[in-house]
């Protein structure tokens, strides 16, 4: 009798924004079935454009705030807008999609027997008073501000992803994702590498908000997809959550001159408000995903702006 080979099937969620659109790549490199699953309020259909003619490939344009019927061995829950702008566009959505999301992905994984995988945020440490921040700290998070809906969505999803798996001893992979960049933003997307790039490569304006002084540590997206992989690789035993992100740290102020520099712009640098609980510093302690995965970021800021704004030049 013929005996059949089947792929792993993996569930990418939010698989055509930013972050999913390279997962899916990387997980069909590894010769997985991949469906995407994604309702394309922030993802574009031109982010998987190069993967529709893989038969290995699939979208199904679905939102995950409803319950979803699929037969898969691994769940990637990424589906949630991640930009200022995008989450606070709806936040009862964005909630919404965080919690009921996770409540389906969750009882998907456990009907079908998954592993599943939450991209979680350096945004559960909200506004940190310790610094880096390690997985322990619990963070300092406004629980009515403009920025819950987001923050509080996720710190939400990952006390559900902690209960399932006690509950019913599922096999979990949670992720605390610092500041990610690289090809497939969107350029309108409002965070602060696209808008510094398109600004600069525009001859526009570069619009720092507060006095610019505020921190963050920026990884590329290769690095991030490559510890996604590792995490999800890892034993039972092995749950996080775990951060992953580039520990260099670079101030507004920094990150602008850098973009200036390296696009040869004249643009110059105008100052506006500072939006509400908008963190003033932030740099992942990476010390577990060394220790647990074996991962550290390869890409350095320069090294990593480049490819990103190559990118960019075809939205001039
Ligand atoms: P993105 O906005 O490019 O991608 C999010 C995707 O989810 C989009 O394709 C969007 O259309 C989809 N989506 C949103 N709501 C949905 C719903 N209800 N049902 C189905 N699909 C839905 O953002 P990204 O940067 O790729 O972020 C991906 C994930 O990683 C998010 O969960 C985000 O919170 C997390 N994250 C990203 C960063 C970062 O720096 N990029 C940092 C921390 C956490
Ligand atoms: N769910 C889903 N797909 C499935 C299985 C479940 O979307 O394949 C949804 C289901 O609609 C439910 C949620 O996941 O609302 C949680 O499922 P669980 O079995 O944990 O809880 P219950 O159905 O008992 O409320
Ligand atoms: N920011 C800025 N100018 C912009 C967009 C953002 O100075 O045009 C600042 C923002 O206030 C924050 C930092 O850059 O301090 C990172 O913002 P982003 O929205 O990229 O991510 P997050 O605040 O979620 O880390």
């Amino acid at each position: 009798m013929q005996k059949y080979h089947f792929n792993k099937r993996v569930l990418v969620t939010g698989g055509a924004g930013f972050l999913g659109s390279h997962l899916c790549e990387a997980l069909l490199k590894q010769n997985c079935d991949v469906v995407c699953v994604d309702n394309f309020f922030t993802g574009r259909r031109g982010n998987v454009a190069h993967l529709l003619d893989n038969p290995n490939f699939e979208i199904l344009r679905h939102d995950i705030t409803f319950p979803l019927f699929v037969e898969v061995d691994e769940i990637y829950n990424l589906a949630c807008p991640a930009s200022p702008p995008h989450y606070q566009h709806d936040p009862v959505q964005t909630t919404k999609t965080s919690v009921i999301g996770a409540i389906n992905m969750l009882g998907l994984a456990k009907r079908v027997g998954a592993k599943i995988f939450q991209a979680s945020t350096s945004e559960v440490y909200g506004d940190p008073d310790i610094h880096p921040q390690p997985e322990s700290y619990w963070g300092r998070v406004n629980p009515i501000g403009t920025r819950s809906c987001y923050d509080e969505g996720k710190r939400c999803a990952e006390t559900l992803f902690f209960d399932y798996r006690r509950q019913m001893d599922m096999p979990i992979k949670v992720v605390r994702i610092f500041n990610t960049y690289g090809p497939h933003m969107h350029p309108n997307d409002g965070r602060v590498v696209s808008n510094f790039i398109m600004q600069a490569l525009r001859g526009d304006d570069i619009t720092i908000y507060g006095d610019g002084t505020q921190t963050r540590s920026f990884c590329y997206v290769s690095d991030l997809i490559d510890g996604f992989l590792k995490l999800m690789d890892t034993p039972h035993e092995v749950t996080g959550p775990i951060n992953i992100g580039n520990p260099g740290e670079f101030t507004m102020i920094e990150l602008a001159e850098k973009v200036i520099q390296l696009t040869g712009s004249k643009s110059k640098l105008v100052f506006k408000p500072l939006p509400s609980d908008d963190p003033k510093q932030r740099r992942p302690d990476i010390t577990q995903a060394k220790e647990k995965l074996g991962w550290e970021p390869k890409v350095n800021l320069e090294a990593g702006l480049k490819p990103t704004i190559k990118y960019f030049k075809q939205y001039v």
